[in-house]
């Protein structure tokens, strides 16, 4: 909040609460972002001796919810089940474990209720036509996050809600139920749903427990209405801040006027794994700092194909040990198995190039620096032998979510594996993409990845989260 960096206290329980995405439509590489980010960051922080835990929520009831549904002709809770399922399939295909916490707002609803009741009890908020309001104006440190003057402030939530505000400058916690919303729940105040801000405040604390946890994430596009709004609730009903640092991850910026037909397919993230590999894609992301926007493009996404080719190969001519003993270089996921900081085997010049990836970490989460720092190292030991080169590059590309890429298959796709990926062109040029996503999955069962490209689609070794 102050722009300042804070050292975290290695004796507290690291709480990490990032927004995650409003489930009406697949996720784009956009979303993936702070998934990644944050995915990367806890892994980070429990290797360093953290007890870091991390909440990434689904935001399952929403105003883009109703309208995407309504446009498809199915009900709102069928389309949010829907998404959600794909979500948690398209984040699970990164490769990166899943968050401690995914808790879902349609899950949360009693906390929400009770978070709004203690607001209205407070006089911070007041009942109007069957919604509640946030009365900003009750709420001294207003604007502290995004030091925006309350003039230039604007809520986005319509004309509809204005009459029943007393004031412009305050937003909604609850909605009272509108005709053609299929869903809503009951509450003091009438059936109705929650605004979306409040479902976030209640969902971090019924994961993290007792405020301030240490670090709330999420986009730089969330900063201001959602988690100014966010501040306001919780420090308001609960007299302590909501977390003790932000960090708000940049945009991916798509250019949209020029962004051809192709590349707008593979700004899904489904698409994306498809003809790029799961690799790639984690690669792309970590190559920028995430304070900084991204850009995104086919160029971009060819560039980190080239990169973890590379690597592949780095890690063919020196393999790890670990990988020998017992088939896989190092466990996938968050799991205490983690190697912690001066764990590893390495010595010399190994060891000193894992300590400065390393500290470019602990610098801000310096991910692009961290990356420089491996390439560095491959280049030299590319140049001369560097004992225990291969370990010591496992544990880096473990730190950023690409340990697969240590994963030594001995052969290529069998003749079965190859006849399903047949199958699967064949249902394509069908347009059957249903039969085509399935066949995906069969192949994913037996350990493949399909890659789509121009050349037509290949199997590559599939990433073993
Ligand atoms: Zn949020």
């Amino acid at each position: 909040m102050s722009g300042e960096r804070r050292v975290l206290d290695p004796s507290e329980e690291v709480g990490i609460y990032a927004c995650g995405p409003t489930v009406y439509s697949r996720i784009h590489i956009g979303n993936a972002r702070p998934f990644v980010v944050f995915s990367l960051l806890a892994r980070f922080l429990k290797s360093e001796g953290y007890a870091a835990r991390l909440a990434i929520n689904v935001t399952d009831i929403n105003d883009k919810i109703y309208t995407a549904a309504a446009e498809r002709g199915i009900p709102s809770g069928e389309l949010a089940r829907e998404m959600t399922a794909a979500y948690f399939e398209d984040t699970g295909r990164l490769g990166l474990g899943r968050p401690d916490a995914e808790p879902l707002a349609t899950d949360t609803i009693k906390p929400i209720v009770e978070l709004i009741s203690d607001l209205v009890e407070s006089g911070n908020a007041y009942e109007s036509g069957g919604d509640v309001y946030f009365s900003v104006r009750s709420f001294e440190g207003y604007g502290k996050l995004s030091h925006r003057p309350t003039e230039t402030m604007e809520q986005g939530e319509g004309d509809d809600a204005g009459s029943l505000k007393r004031d412009p400058l305050d937003f909604a916690l609850w909605k009272s139920h509108k005709e053609g919303e299929d869903t809503h729940w009951e509450s003091p105040w009438g059936p109705g749903r929650p605004g979306w801000h409040i479902e976030c405040s209640a969902m971090a604390e019924e994961v993290l427990g007792d405020l301030p946890f240490a670090i709330h994430g999420g986009g730089s596009d969330l900063v201001f209405p959602h988690h100014e709004n966010e501040i306001a609730q919780s420090e308001a009903a609960r007299g302590r801040p909501l977390a003790k640092v932000w960090m708000h991850n940049g945009m991916i910026e798509t250019k949209a006027e020029k962004m051809s037909k192709s590349e707008g397919n593979i700004f899904q993230l489904s698409e994306a794994l498809d003809r790029f590999g799961s690799e790639a894609v984690v690669a792309y992301l970590v190559s920028g700092h995430y304070r900084q926007p991204l850009a995104f493009g086919e160029e971009q996404l060819n560039e980190a194909v080239a990169r973890v080719d590379r690597l592949r190969n780095f890690l063919r001519s020196n393999p790890p040990a670990s990988a020998v003993a017992d088939g896989g270089p190092l466990p996938p996921g968050n799991g205490p198995e983690a190697p912690g900081r001066g764990e590893g085997a390495h010595s010399g010049e190994a060891a000193h190039a894992v300590d400065r990836f390393r500290d470019a970490l602990a610098d801000d989460f310096n991910t692009p620096r961290a990356m420089s720092e491996l390439f560095d190292f491959v280049r030299t030991a590319n140049h001369e032998p560097v004992a225990g080169a291969g370990d010591a590059v496992v544990e880096m590309l473990w730190l950023v979510g690409l340990e697969s890429l240590a994963e030594a298959r001995q052969s290529g796709p069998d003749e079965g594996a190859l006849g399903l990926l047949a199958e699967r062109e064949q249902a394509r040029a069908d347009r059957n993409f249903d039969r085509a996503d399935g066949l995906r999955d069969e192949l994913a069962g037996l350990g493949w990845e399909v890659r789509d490209s121009a050349e037509g689609a290949t199997l590559v070794p599939r990433n073993g989260g």
